[in-house]
């Protein structure tokens, strides 16, 4: 392998090389470079090019500007770092990985290209880059509101946020923190000061609270104060965390990440209990969570709804014939289908358990309701499934039923159940609806 040359970094940078939203990914460690690799093209939509050298980094870096990099700091070819240098010089926003996190190494990570760094044995290391890389490809940054009085201490985090591709929006005053607030429900994160003319921190922080749970919008109390009861009574007025002044980027950084980290699991855990895990639709308790208020709706304001039950017929033939896989190809299948229909809107679907599913319609007229259950019924009958080399071909029931909102759901639905036991009686792949319109 040919050590890089003195002259090589001194190359002339091409001015105009096409920017594109790949990720360069430079590092020589195989085991390293396909973990890091695999992730990020399962969890990124950007393109990863995987570059081992400083030679290959540097020829790569002549054709085009990636949208960030991800770098090891000494590599086969450039053993001292010079690959930071090349990087700084190319201007493209870096995350790098050191071997040690001291003082001095540090002093070496301060070039504004670079946003981050990690210390590569970390068990973490690889969630870390990963959503620092979604950050900065995906258009979907997280947003996050700077609250303080004071412009030059509004404008000290927004600039560190800015380099790390959040979105920022910014409020002078408590009241406007929650004006914001109220007109924008993408916000994850509020970052407050707490002496401002109007009210406190520690007071804006108990009416976000009075409004926003822990679980949707996370506070940081930040001050220069040195009285070191302001972060309990921060954390007891409902912040998730607090940040005393003067801060290192670091620290900042983290406390960020890690609080909208949080935010993120606790939606994952969400959609997890909520939802079947062989088809992702709503599981039996979620549907009946959003179902009750629906009916309660449709009787508060005389509203009309239908509740459907949809069976596949003969399916135990299926698994007999073909095995549990290819039943359960079957029952993802079905799922989507009843998804695309309820995609159309004034319907939610679940599965109910096997291979029975259910749907709520409101405010949707009854021919309607009937014609979305007959297009779902031979939409199913029209599908063939691929299994192995067979076409799996299947057929379902469906009964549906008027709700009459004075009674239960539970009532509603065995009125649903007895049309699904007319349908199946009546020879199956039909539709039995209860309601009577012209
Ligand atoms: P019918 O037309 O009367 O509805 O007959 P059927 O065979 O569809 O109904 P039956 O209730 O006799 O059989 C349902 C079968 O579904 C029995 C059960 O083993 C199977 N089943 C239930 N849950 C699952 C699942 O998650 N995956 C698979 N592959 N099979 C399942
Ligand atoms: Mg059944
Ligand atoms: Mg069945």
């Amino acid at each position: 392998m040919t050590r890089f040359r003195e002259q090589d970094r001194k190359a002339p940078i091409h001015a105009a090389k096409a920017p594109s939203r790949d990720v360069f990914l430079i590092e020589d460690s195989v085991a390293l470079g396909m973990l890091l690799q695999s992730k990020l093209r399962a969890s990124i939509s950007a393109n990863v090019v995987w570059l081992k050298t400083y030679a290959e980094a540097a020829r790569a870096l002549s054709e085009q500007a990636p949208a960030l990099a991800i770098t090891g700091i000494n590599l086969p070819d450039a053993p001292d770092g010079e690959i930071i240098d090349l990087l700084a010089q190319h201007d493209v926003p870096t995350i790098l990985f050191t071997a040690t996190l001291d003082r001095k190494a540090r002093e070496r990570f301060t070039s504004p290209n670079i946003i981050d760094y990690f210390f590569k044995n970390a068990n973490d290391i690889v969630d870390h880059v990963v959503r620092t890389v979604a950050r900065f490809t995906d258009k979907l940054a997280p947003s996050v509101l700077i609250v303080d009085d004071m412009e030059s201490g509004r404008s000290v985090l927004a600039q560190l946020l800015r380099h790390q591709h959040y979105r920022i929006f910014q409020a002078a005053s408590g009241a406007e923190a929650l004006r914001i607030l109220a007109d924008d429900d993408a916000i994850q994160l509020v970052i407050t000061d707490h002496h401002m003319a109007d009210m406190d921190g520690h007071e804006l922080t108990r009416r976000i609270r009075a409004r926003y749970a822990a679980d949707r919008i996370r506070i940081i109390g930040i001050s220069a104060s040195s009285d070191p009861f302001l972060s309990a009574q921060f954390l007891k007025a409902g912040a998730s965390d607090f940040i005393y002044r003067p801060f290192i980027t670091e620290e900042v950084r983290y406390r960020i990440e890690s609080n909208i980290d949080t935010l993120g699991q606790i939606k994952h855990l969400r959609f997890l209990a909520d939802r079947d895990p062989l088809t992702s639709l709503y599981n039996r308790r979620a549907f009946f969570e959003r179902a009750h208020p629906m009916v309660d709706d449709l009787r508060a304001n005389d509203g009309q709804g239908s509740i459907a039950i949809l069976d596949i017929d003969h399916f135990k033939k299926v698994n007999d014939r073909y095995g549990h896989d290819a039943g359960d190809k079957v029952i993802k299948q079905v799922a989507r289908v009843l998804e695309d229909c309820c995609a159309r809107g004034n319907a939610i679907t679940a599965r109910f358990g096997g291979e029975e599913f259910i749907i709520l319609f409101t405010d949707l007229p009854q021919h309607e309701v009937h014609a979305r259950c007959d297009a779902i019924r031979t939409t199913i009958e029209n599908i063939g499934i691929p299994y192995n080399d067979a076409v799996l071909r299947i057929t379902a029931s469906i009964g549906a039923a008027l709700i009459q909102p004075a009674e239960g759901l539970d009532n509603n639905l065995n009125a649903a159940d007895q049309m699904l036991y007319m349908a199946k009686n009546g020879g199956r792949n039909r539709v039995v609806y209860d309601a009577v319109y012209c």
